[in-house]
């Protein structure tokens, strides 16, 4: 029986990098039948609705959804789809890792770490407004509540004892946000007791920036509040060589939804010069999720070679000579 899974091209360079990453799930043998959607810009122009009720149907239904990155205008327009998304399904956990890759030029060699940052809470959450019409002041209000720090901590714990991770350090400013990342902090504090082989230890987020950049490797799992996961994952993204190779998963109870880190890239969109590792490392993800742990072995294992050879990748990893991104697809798939 084929899987049903909801897939949404995105925009950007969103359509040019599914396409290739269906191209290779297709060429493991698992079988989809993908369940097409727009959203985000395209469906704007199709719906005047940048998140129309057939996706959010699709995926009620589905509760697994492959997601091309999605462009938000900044400042003004409508709110992202991203974290719409994220709030309607309650994906409350936003796994991504950050693993170095033999034969990409980058800072580190040997980076093996993971954020686990809070997807719903905090300052995603839209609740903001000038304080009158001419704009003199803005207000945006951060909840951090018991139940949503204490479960995406307990899940950045569950998911260190079940891949052997051996270290979680808990990211706050609690010395400045006393409140908000205070209870994150206490929170985390309390929770480590229930976990005595993990080691668990904290660290205030300008520091945590500093360390990484010095010494990545002294970090195993990072759990978060919303805003510092996101920033820290792009920097942690940049320890490994960038934004191509950084997949993401946004995880709730019983339903999931899988992308790269990067967004939809509008300065190369549409060349056919993207690079498709990040969501094609983001499906093998998915598939392992689905019960599928062969197949996202072999599409990891396919794309770390293609990547260590160098030779047919894309122009962000081999500016010299650089190939298009269905031929790096085309390179995935023959390493199978
Ligand atoms: P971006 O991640 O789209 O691009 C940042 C830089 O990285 C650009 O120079 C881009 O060319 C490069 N880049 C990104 N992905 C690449 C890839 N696969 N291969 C090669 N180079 C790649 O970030 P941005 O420019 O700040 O955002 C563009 C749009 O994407 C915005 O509207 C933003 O809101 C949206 N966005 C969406 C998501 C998502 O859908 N989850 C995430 C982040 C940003």
């Amino acid at each position: 029986m084929p899987y049903t899974i909801t897939l949404i091209p995105g925009d950007g360079i969103g359509p040019e990098i599914t396409k290739a990453t269906t191209n290779v799930i297709a060429a493991t043998g698992v079988k989809v039948d993908w369940d097409i959607h727009v959203a985000g810009l395209t469906a704007i122009e199709k719906y005047k609705d940048p998140l129309p009720q057939n996706v959010l149907d699709s995926i009620s239904k589905n509760k697994v959804a492959l997601k091309g990155p999605l462009t938000t205008p900044i400042g003004t327009g409508f709110r992202s789809v991203n974290v719409a998304l994220r709030k309607e399904f309650d994906l409350y956990s936003n796994l991504r890792p950050a693993k170095s890759f033999e034969g990409v030029k980058a800072r580190y060699s040997d980076v093996d770490l993971v954020i686990v940052r809070e997807n719903t809470e905090e300052f995603y959450s839209g609740i903001e407004h000038y304080v009158d019409s001419r704009k003199s002041a803005a207000e945006t209000i951060g909840i951090v509540t018991r139940t949503g720090s204490e479960r995406i901590i307990r899940f950045a714990l569950d998911y260190a004892v079940n891949h052997g991770r051996k270290k979680v350090t808990i990211v706050h400013k609690a010395n400045i946000l006393k409140y908000t990342s205070g209870l994150f902090l206490e929170i985390g504090r309390n929770m480590a007791k229930d976990y005595p082989q993990i080691e668990v230890n904290d660290r205030i987020i300008d520091n945590m920036a500093m360390q990484m950049v010095m010494n990545p490797n002294q970090f195993d799992v990072i759990v978060t509040t919303n805003l510092f996961g996101d920033i820290l994952s792009d920097l942690a993204s940049g320890l490994v060589g960038g934004l191509g190779v950084a997949p993401g998963a946004n995880i709730g109870y019983d339903t999931a939804i899988f992308e790269a880190v990067h967004g939809s890239a509008p300065d190369i969109a549409g060349q056919n010069i993207a690079n498709p590792s990040a969501l094609v490392l983001a499906s093998a993800m998915m598939l392992r999720q689905i019960g599928e742990p062969g197949a996202a072995s072999r599409i990891e294992n396919a794309v770390a070679i293609v990547i260590k050879e160098g030779k047919r990748v894309t122009k962000d990893l081999n500016p010299g000579s650089p190939a298009t991104t269905d031929e790096m697809a085309q390179a995935i798939i023959e390493k199978l």
